[in-house]
């Protein structure tokens, strides 16, 4: 397919959705884009500042400092991924840290948060040709986007492959810990009164408890030939 696409992933936390998009990402060789880290980023950013902990949260402080949030990705050849980068900082290590996980979900339920990140976000995709992952890329950021899915798997599976994940990366952490954290994260985000993670209408469904990424690529080749066939005809 020539057209340029925008491709949306949402779902639930630890799904693989960074996974299965960077993968997309790669074979059409597009842009991939972790709108999670970007909350992330603004969580670690507050924590810094001590505006969040977990007893309180300093909203008004973080409405102020919006404006002075930059963030970025920037491409490491050395590891052929992109990092997230804070007001010129690499924090990629720092953002996947348990205690940015257990703080992020607050964070994002915050109006001028969401609001200054799908600014960023959607100036990042006119460019097209990206695939973005999230909560709500094809319900808010794009409501437009050419292909959206919408991706699922038991939260014990998910958990289990965070902590593999995490103690992979060296991160001490328990299962339970882990586990507690992905539910407690669906909870806020799926509840949360500004752009709740939930299905966009036209989503396609994905629940990739049993399924490996090449698995994933095989279903997603086909609806991307779904879509190419859909744009001959029309
Ligand atoms: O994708 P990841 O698990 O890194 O996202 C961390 C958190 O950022 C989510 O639990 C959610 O609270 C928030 N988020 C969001 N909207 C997005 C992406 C992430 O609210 N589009």
């Amino acid at each position: 397919m020539n057209k340029k696409l925008i491709i949306a992933v949402d779902g639930y936390s630890s799904c693989g959705k960074s996974t299965f998009a960077k993968a997309i990402a790669r074979e059409l060789n597009y842009i991939f884009i972790d709108s999670g880290a970007m909350y992330r980023a603004v969580t670690l950013y507050c924590m810094r500042k001590g505006y969040i902990d977990r007893s309180t949260v300093k909203e008004d402080k973080i409405n102020n400092s919006m404006a002075d949030i930059n963030i970025r990705f920037r491409y490491n050849p050395d590891i052929e991924e992109h990092e997230t980068y804070l007001n010129g900082e690499n924090v990629e290590e720092e953002i996947r840290q348990v205690e940015v996980s257990s703080l992020v979900s607050i964070i994002s339920k915050i109006r001028s948060v969401r609001e200054r990140l799908v600014e960023m976000q959607r100036e990042i995709g006119i460019m097209k040709s990206i695939v973005m992952d999230g909560r709500d890329i094809g319900t808010v950021v794009f409501p437009d986007a050419d292909i959206k899915i919408f991706m699922t798997a038991s939260p014990e599976i998910r958990a289990e492959r965070r902590y593999k994940e995490l103690i992979g990366k060296g991160v001490k952490v328990n299962y339970d810990e882990v586990l507690n954290n992905i539910s407690e994260r669906d909870t806020i985000d799926s509840g949360r009164e500004i752009s709740p993670l939930k299905k966009a209408e036209d989503a396609y469904i994905l629940d990739n408890s049993e399924m490996t990424v090449n698995q994933q690529m095989v279903w997603f080749r086909d609806i991307l030939s779904k879509k190419s066939g859909d744009e001959g005809r029309n």
